[in-house]
């Protein structure tokens, strides 16, 4: 669909001219220019808040490859008939691997030239420029009271566009799915006509100093918390790790707002983002606990009331429900600060927890924290041990050369074999005590 025509062009003084007289060229490559088979298949204006630098008009285009495959690309347009050198002048971006002025740039600019050609010839301006300034004025002035017009007979049009609070899991992709990290950040999200909502995949800006139309008042104290956190921080990035303190003030207002997004973000399917929206959930009782091996050892974990719980390590803890979705507060009789820290416990093997569990009791809180059963020793009495050779290659020696080596064991039956990490026959050995004496 292509919806600029040429009375929108000649809305911007000079742009016509400049778009016939092909000046924009010097800006691309020849080989970017020269590209064959495209065609264009959107045009349209977009709103400037898409653009990062306030520019005069912004047009987006949808541009397609002879192989069908089809990039979006945004040309920013700056007019300034003050400027003597540059009265016009553009940036690009694609969705293409080069980003900025492309060949679906020139294509983009190509067909608003075919569109500048059919004018007829140009306008004389008026010799005087502080006429010309005038009567400029006067047109502009003319558009506002059409617009003026126009928008006192049709009533006023909800903005269809709103800042989106996201909450992101972000599945780390070595090992698959190993590592599940919350991130929050800002979106623009805008409202179909089913009543839906969609969320734009390029971040929000949303300066509160300069808020955009996307803005409602209330996201204003949202915003100033989020990027002063951000500073603290040192956030550079558009997306903040959701954890630690200091985040009720911005989440508690995200929920209120009612544009609290849920999504979960798999790297291998990154265009793929299904936003849900959080309510608010029952704050729920969260058990300190411990993970049992067969083995005897233990993990310090969580205990969740449910499945489709995830935790989310704010200060004080928080949980999402997939199944609502619902975002709410967990507690528990151990103080929320140690909650934060204790699923972070490594794995304890089965010696140390006797240890383990005596420093976990000499931690004075007013609830004792839980601790990992002590898998009582088994005595076996009346059973002889079994010696065994194991024959197996070994490296030793400080060039760690390869050698036939063997191991005894001893085994008692019935019992599972003790494989020790431990590299055998040990790699450095000291020479005895007097050596070099006694063969000097
Ligand atoms: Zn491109």
């Amino acid at each position: 669909m292509i919806s600029v025509t040429l009375s929108d062009l000649a809305e911007f003084d000079g742009l016509i001219p400049w778009l016939v007289s092909g000046a924009w060229k010097e800006h691309f490559e020849p080989s970017e220019l020269k590209a064959a088979g495209l065609s264009i298949h959107t045009l349209r204006f977009l709103d400037e808040e898409e653009a990062y630098d306030d520019p005069t008009f912004l047009l987006g285009s949808e541009v397609r490859e002879p192989t069908g495959r089809r990039h979006r690309t945004a040309v920013s347009f700056y007019i300034d008939p003050e400027d003597e050198e540059y009265p016009v002048d553009f940036t690009t971006d694609c969705s293409c691997d080069f980003s900025y002025t492309c060949r679906h740039a020139a294509a983009t600019l190509e067909f608003l030239s075919s569109i500048a050609a059919t004018a007829g010839p140009a306008r004389r301006s008026p010799v005087n420029p502080e006429i010309g300034h005038w009567l400029r004025l006067i047109r502009q002035a003319e558009q506002n009271v059409t617009a003026n017009a126009a928008r006192a007979t049709s009533p006023a049009k909800p903005y269809n566009k709103f800042l989106a609070y996201c909450i992101e899991f972000r599945e780390s992709r070595y090992p698959a799915g190993s590592e599940v990290t919350p991130y929050f950040g800002l979106h623009i999200g805008s409202y179909n006509k089913s009543g839906g909502h969609v969320i734009e995949s390029t971040h929000a800006t949303a300066d509160p100093a300069k808020p955009a139309k996307y803005m409602a008042p209330e996201d204003l104290a949202i915003c100033a918390a989020y990027h002063a956190r951000r500073r603290k921080v040192g956030a550079w990035d558009s997306d903040m790790p959701l954890g630690g303190s200091g985040w009720d003030e911005i989440l508690n207002a995200a929920l209120a707002t009612g544009r609290l997004f849920f999504s979960r973000v798999s790297s291998a399917y990154r265009s793929s983002r299904i936003y849900q929206t959080l309510t608010e959930g029952p704050p729920l009782h969260v058990e300190p606990g411990w993970e049992l091996f067969e083995n005897g050892s233990a993990r310090p974990i969580l205990k969740l009331p449910g499945d489709t719980l995830e935790i989310i390590p704010t200060l004080p803890l928080r949980y999402i429900d997939s199944a609502g979705p619902t975002l709410g507060l967990l507690h528990s009789e151990i103080p929320d600060e140690i909650l934060t820290v204790w699923p972070e416990g490594p794995l304890i093997p089965a010696g140390q927890v006797p240890e383990i569990n005596a420093e976990l009791r000499s931690i004075p809180t007013a609830t004792p924290l839980p601790t990992p059963a002590e898998k009582p020793a088994q005595i076996l009495s009346g059973l002889a041990p079994v010696p065994t050779l194991h024959i197996t290659w070994v490296h030793c020696g400080v060039f760690q050369k390869r050698h036939i080596g063997g191991m005894v064991r001893f085994q008692y039956p019935g019992c599972p074999v003790l494989t020790s990490s431990r590299r055998w026959p040990p790699t450095r050995r000291r020479k005895p005590r007097g050596w070099t004496a006694t063969s000097a």
